[in-house]
């Protein structure tokens, strides 16, 4: 058996595959470990993850929960950052007719969600409607306030990591049902938002590597998947292998960079190539105090580019380890795409402009700077996931997960609940590699 693709996902299922007794190897092109999941170590160990960041409790999100448990790691609650974050605050701020609208656009919008089919989207009531309008298109025929407007587009973008007009409403809606509702999405208290892992959420993808071993390949690029009626044939950067059945744990927009003999089924193509790639710079600042909390936060000048999402990054102490008081912040759609161009410096004076007029002119002075430019990455190409644009939904989105003959796929794109999240990543593991063991005692008989 083999697996191409050593993110979360794709470890998650090879060890799966390996506990039940069967022989698997785990092909990466990158020579690390972990894909959308990268943490960063300050000298006394403390991380900030550059990647994956916050989970939900147990009941939310079960199977990161026992994975965690599982090695052993530690969590700890996000800083209530509701003070920090700009879209809070200026939806605190709003006039009694501009907050009666914003309710009623909500409400709608939830009442929407609400009749969208999880299980099956493209069998929701108005499908083909919702799925042939973007997200842009709805907001401009249902909100009216341009302030209201630029809101919306600032949610959109922190939870998509692309504009509105790049997604499809019924997209959205599903998203917004399948994590619980907009408030879930960003609540730190319950929601997606409310817990991080002292060692780093890539840690879970470092525990399953040592667990897998030498089974796990870095730098063994997956070009060819040639499918024959007994078995699956890889080619990758310096190496051919044979195996009975293969799990591609990729993102849609990689796997559709490799070469299928026999070509993969038309639309199956067409919806990779469609998927979307978000856009997203993700962005820490280390000061000596939080000089923001407790601090009326600016509402910052349209023309300004981050923080659409800012949030209080800050650790405990822990033992002889300091607290460190950090931010997050976070460079999203349209304008990852032009900053990811640019210098580090130029992004870093532009990031900490940014947190200073917000802020205030403390934040020009952080005692650490350091950021991740996910379009730079080779073989992932931006995050945190790929979206759909208006069309896909109703073309047959939920078929990405389908076997075809003897290859399977997983990866968070594939899954049906948390789709984007590590949350996803790991149900999709768990059912690829349920059907590989399957398909694997019927391939013996
Ligand atoms: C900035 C950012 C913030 C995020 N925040 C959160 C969060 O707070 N909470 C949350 O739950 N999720 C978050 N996510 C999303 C989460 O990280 C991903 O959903 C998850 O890590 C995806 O895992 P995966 O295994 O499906 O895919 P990936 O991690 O993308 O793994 C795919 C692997 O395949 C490899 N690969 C690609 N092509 C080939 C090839 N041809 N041959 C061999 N190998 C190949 C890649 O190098 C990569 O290692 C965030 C993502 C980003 C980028």
């Amino acid at each position: 058996m083999a697996v191409v693709g050593a993110g979360v996902s794709g470890l998650a299922a090879a060890c799966e595959i390996a506990r039940a007794g069967r022989k698997v190897v785990v092909l990466e092109a990158s020579e690390r470990i972990g894909g959308r999941l990268l943490t960063h170590a300050l000298a006394d160990g403390t991380t900030f993850d550059l990647g994956g960041q916050w989970i939900a409790p147990r009941e939310t999100m079960p199977r990161v929960n026992a994975l965690l448990e599982r090695y052993k790691l530690r969590t700890f609650h996000q800083v209530d950052s509701a003070r920090m974050d700009l879209t809070t605050h200026k939806l605190s701020t709003l006039s009694r007719m501009t907050k009666a609208e914003w309710e009623w656009f909500l409400a709608k919008l939830d009442e929407l969600a609400a009749s969208v089919n999880v299980e099956a989207p493209a069998e929701t009531a108005d499908a083909k409607a919702l799925d042939s309008v973007s997200v842009e298109e709805w907001k401009r025929s249902n909100l009216d306030s341009p302030y209201l407007r630029d809101i919306f587009d600032q949610i959109v973008r922190t939870e998509f990591t692309l504009e509105p007009k790049d997604v499809s409403m019924l997209y959205f809606l599903f998203c917004v049902k399948s994590s619980g509702g907009i408030e879930t999405m960003f609540s730190s208290d319950g929601g997606s938002h409310t817990m991080r892992v002292a060692e780093g959420l890539a840690a879970l993808c470092d525990r399953m590597a040592a667990e897998l071993g030498d089974r796990v390949l870095l730098g063994y690029q997956v070009y060819d998947v040639i499918q024959r009626p007994d078995g699956v044939r890889i080619v990758a950067e310096g190496a051919i292998i044979e195996c009975e059945r293969v799990i591609l744990a990729l993102p849609p927009n990689q796997t559709q960079r490799i070469d299928f003999d026999p070509m993969l089924p038309r639309r199956r193509m067409w919806l990779m190539q469609r998927l979307e790639m978000g856009t997203v710079i993700k962005c820490f600042a280390l000061y000596e105090t939080p000089f923001w909390r407790g601090r009326e936060v600016q509402v910052v000048a349209p023309e300004l580019i981050v923080l659409d999402h800012t949030l209080d990054a800050s650790t405990p102490a822990e033992g002889d380890r300091p607290a460190h008081h950090a931010l997050v912040a976070f460079i999203g759609g349209d304008d990852a795409i032009v900053w990811s161009d640019r210098s580090p410096e130029e992004r870093r004076a532009v990031v900490l402009d940014s947190l200073a007029r917000v802020l205030g002119p403390e934040a020009l002075h952080p005692i650490d700077y350091f950021d991740h430019d996910w379009l730079a990455e080779p073989f992932i190409g931006g995050g945190y996931s790929c979206y759909a644009p208006p069309g896909v939904v109703t073309a047959g989105l939920e078929d990405l997960a389908k076997p075809i003959g003897r290859i399977h796929f997983a990866g968070s794109e594939t899954a049906r609940a948390y789709q984007g999240y590590v949350e996803g990543a790991l149900e999709a593991a768990e059912r690829a590699a349920q059907e590989v063991l399957t398909a694997l005692v019927h391939d013996t008989v």
